[in-house]
């Protein structure tokens, strides 16, 4: 379904305003994704406020986009419009790709999937949740959420409790409220202090969990804030075991012939080292997907 497929990253610079630093290393990622020919960049359109509407609560909604204080900044970073059509654009890019990988086996889109997002307001750094996004959008399709993130999925944890078409699986370092519950699962895993194979058996029972949900659509959130020098992780990893990590999610969805939308998650080391942790997630794709490189036959 994928070999000999370029790679489609859904990005515009509307994604990373230069007023947002934590913002740039997207910027980054895409010049070094353009530059090493590892994928096609596509400008989604940015999502409208009428395919959010019931998704997250209507209060919360017009919050977000009036800038009503003290909801409109809940996510924790200070309201501005400009924040706003960054996340409505990253938004427009979940869907878009989403899209993409269901015609053609895989996507990407450079942003954050925005986990902890609750129903009723932001969190975390999330200000609308654009795992359940896809789930709520799509409600004929079957979404299941594969979250490697530092951080536990808590927010699409609850979203996954409300939209029967949606399944979550988060396998973290810290548990930010994730517990596991309906359609739920939750695997809290230190590598330092457990080793890489009880991260690998977790990773394994995950995509059996998935195999078993029967999805039409994988999203995979690879956050690198995991990793074992960003400043946030208790997870572990090394920068091999991230490579190895994502290498066998994207031959697990290879081989349950499931179409897979990645997203790079957090990561919060310096923006150069982690724009290089998130290209080593699209060489794990490009390995395990036998996918091409521009300008190669
Ligand atoms: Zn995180």
């Amino acid at each position: 379904m994928t070999a000999g497929r370029e790679l489609r990253v859904f990005y515009s610079t509307a994604y990373a305003p230069v007023s947002q630093p934590a913002l740039q290393r997207l910027a980054l990622a895409a010049g070094l994704l353009a530059r090493r020919g590892l994928a096609q960049l596509q400008a989604p359109a940015a999502v409208t406020r009428a395919a959010l509407h019931g998704l997250h609560c209507e209060r919360y909604l017009d919050a977000f986009f009036d800038g009503t204080e003290p909801l409109a900044s809940s996510q924790g970073v200070p309201w501005s419009a400009v924040l706003r059509d960054a996340t409505l654009a990253m938004l427009g890019g979940q869907i878009d790709g989403a899209q993409h990988a269901l015609r053609t086996g895989v996507a990407m889109n450079l942003a954050r999937g925005f986990h902890h997002a609750v129903y009723a307001r932001g969190s975390g750094f999330c200000a609308i949740n654009g795992l359940a996004l896809l789930a709520h959008a799509m409600p004929e399709r079957r979404i299941a959420v594969l979250d490697c993130d530092e951080h536990g999925g808590n927010g699409t944890e609850e979203f996954a409790a409300k939209l029967d078409n949606l399944h979550a699986v988060s396998i973290f370092g810290t548990r930010f409220g994730c517990y596991g519950g309906v359609r739920s699962w939750a695997f809290p895993v230190r590598v330092r202090e457990q080793g890489f194979d009880t991260y690998l058996d977790a990773l394994h029972q995950a995509v059996e969990i998935i195999a078993g949900c029967r999805p039409d659509l994988l999203v995979y959130q690879a956050g690198v804030d995991c990793h074992s020098n960003d400043p946030k992780n208790q997870a572990g990893l090394s920068t091999r075991e991230l490579f190895q990590r994502d290498l066998f999610v994207f031959k697990s969805a290879g081989l349950l012939q499931l179409p897979v939308l990645f997203l790079v998650g957090g990561g919060y080391q310096r923006a150069r080292r982690v724009a290089q942790l998130n290209l080593n997630t699209v060489a794990a794709a490009h390995a395990a997907l036998g996918l091409r490189r521009r300008g190669s036959e």
